[in-house]
Formats: structure tokens, sequence, C-alpha cells
């Protein structure tokens, strides 16, 4: 690097850097979803008073041969940028099937649903309840749950009542993810055509500790349970957090106090005898 004086190439240096990282990132993660380089990992939710199992969500993993795992917090932003994320998803979804198929097969009706995040650039798709429903071909929409950000919803929430009606319409069950998050006024959450939201676990993770976000998951559960939307709440890692959300009326759970996301196979082996075959 040239020495400028005022820094300046410095910066250009490691934006250079940055740029070339992401590039050959991209390419990487292109032809691992080309390639068999992209698993999904499932997290078991629990019904927070009869302690069963609910359903589970599908997590996107990707391991790199030089990187290691890549965590989906940085790679699922990537595909966002750069053009990459309808393909995943449709590859996520049709992965999710032919795991709900191979259970079955194996014995296991997973009970509930099994949740599927829909990034923003999916959901902006007049279409997409029709998209999905063609992508999983023989799986029963009503064995489905998607999750959309609750800020993804308002980006255009117009636009987001007329694409959660034709979601429902068409049997998909639909959650709002980060519930807490994302500034939606009341008048929409009641025109969405969500049945349930996801406490974002920034709120779970400090609600012992803060009477602040015990008032805010307090409120975020009364506010829902107005609408006649159950709570999820995300990321228990103890006794005591699931304890206090049991308490204050939250209907479900999901976290490493309960299960962590595990493969397919190891759901199966974990979670299989649970539940009736
Ligand atoms: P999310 O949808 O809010 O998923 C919950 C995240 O919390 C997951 O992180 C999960 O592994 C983690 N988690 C679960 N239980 C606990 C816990 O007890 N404590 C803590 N600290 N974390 C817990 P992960 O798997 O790294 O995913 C991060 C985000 O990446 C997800 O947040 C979601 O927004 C996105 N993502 C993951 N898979 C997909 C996908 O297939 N499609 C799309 N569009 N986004 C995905
Ligand atoms: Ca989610
Ligand atoms: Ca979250
Ligand atoms: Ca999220």
């Amino acid at each position: 690097a040239k020495q400028s004086g005022n820094g300046s190439s410095h910066f250009n240096d490691a934006m250079a850097r940055d740029l070339h990282h992401r590039q050959r990132m991209t390419e990487r993660l292109l032809a691992a979803l080309k390639g068999d380089g992209l698993q999904l990992c499932y997290q078991p939710q629990f019904d927070l008073t009869t302690g069963e199992l609910v359903g589970a969500e599908a997590l996107c993993r990707w391991h790199d041969a030089e990187w290691g795992w890549v965590s989906p917090g940085e790679f699922i932003p990537l595909a966002e940028e750069r053009g990459l994320i309808r393909p995943l998803g449709d590859w996520v979804l049709q992965e999710a099937c032919r795991q709900l198929v191979a259970w079955r097969h194996s014995g296991l009706r997973l009970p509930g649903r099994l949740s599927i995040n829909i990034s923003a650039q999916q959901f902006d798709d007049p279409q997409l309840a029709g998209h999905i429903a063609g992508l999983i071909e023989d799986t029963e929409i009503s064995s489905i749950a998607l999750e959309i950000t609750e800020s993804d919803f308002m980006r255009d929430p117009e636009q987001a009542v007329d694409i959660t009606r034709a979601l429902r319409q068409a049997g998909f069950a639909l959650s709002i993810d980060d519930f807490g998050t994302g500034y939606s006024s009341l008048a929409y959450l009641r025109r969405f055509a969500a049945d349930a939201l996801k406490i974002d676990i920034s709120f779970v993770r400090d609600m012992l500790t803060s009477h602040h976000d015990r008032a805010i998951v307090d409120t975020i559960i009364a506010m829902a349970r107005a609408l006649g939307l159950r709570t999820v709440a995300e990321g228990v890692e103890t006794r005591e957090q699931a304890a206090a959300l049991a308490e204050l009326g939250c209907d479900q759970a999901q976290g490493y106090y309960f299960g962590r996301p595990v493969s397919g196979v190891a759901f199966f082996e974990q979670w299989g005898a649970t539940v009736g075959r």
C-alpha cells in the first residue's frame, strides 16, 4: 500500500480487499448451492404448557472447505445483496420438503409444522403462494409454516397484507419473525394474515434481568392474545426463562435449553421416539 499520508489509500485498499473477499464468497456460495455444499438444520419447538414437540424450524448451514462453517448471519445477507437469495430460498424449501418426506418414510410424522425462513426479496413477489406451492410438489401445504421478519412485512405493508392473505388462503401458516424489533403499527398487525408472533431473542435474553424487557415480552404476549395470534419465544437458553415465559402466557418456545438446531438424521434420533410414529 502506498503511504499517502492521509490514510485514504489504506481505506481504499481495505475496501478493495473486502470487495474481493465478498466476490469470492459469492462465487463459492453459488458453487455450494449448485453442488451439495448447503445443508439444513432443524431446531425443535415446544409447547410451553405441555412440553410437547409442536414443530421445528429449518435453518440453513454452509460449510466451506477453506473457511469452515460460515454463519447464515453472513451468507444470507450476501445472497440477498448478490441476487442469490431466490435460488437459495427455493433450495431451502425443496430440501425441507425432502426431509419431511424422508422422516415420514422412517416413521416420524413431524407434529405441527416445519417453519421455513423467507427473506424480503422472496416475499416481494405477488405470486409467492403459487411459486412455493409449485416447488414443494407432493408435500402438504398444511405441514409448512413460513417465517417473515417484522421489518420485511413493513417495507411495503399494503403489499404484505395482500401476499399474506394469499399465502394463508393457500393453506400456509405464517409467523412474524424477530417480533419487537420492526416497529409494526397495530393497525397492520391486525391486517397481516399471520397466525403467530415470534418474540425476538433479544427480549428473551434479558427478560430476567431487565424489567423493561420483561414488560415488553409481557406486552407482546398480551397484544398477540388480543389479536388471536400464537406466541413463540426464540432463543430460550435456561429453565428460568422458559418458566417466566410460561407464566406470562407464551404458547411455544425454542432455544438451546430445549434443543439445538441439528441435522435431519440427528433430529430423527433425538426426537423421533418422543412422538407417535
Ligand atoms: P432467525 O430466523 O431469527 O433464527 C434464529 C437464530 O437463533 C438461528 O441462528 C438459531 O440457530 C439461533 N438460536 C436458536 N436457539 C438459540 C439460543 O437458545 N440462543 C442463541 N443465542 N441463539 C439461538 P442461525 O441459524 O445462525 O440463523 C441466523 C439467521 O439467519 C436466522 O435468524 C435467519 O434470519 C437467517 N436464516 C437462517 N436460515 C435461513 C434460511 O434458510 N433462509 C433465510 N432467508 N434466512 C435464514
Ligand atoms: Ca426464523
Ligand atoms: Ca430472530
Ligand atoms: Ca431473522
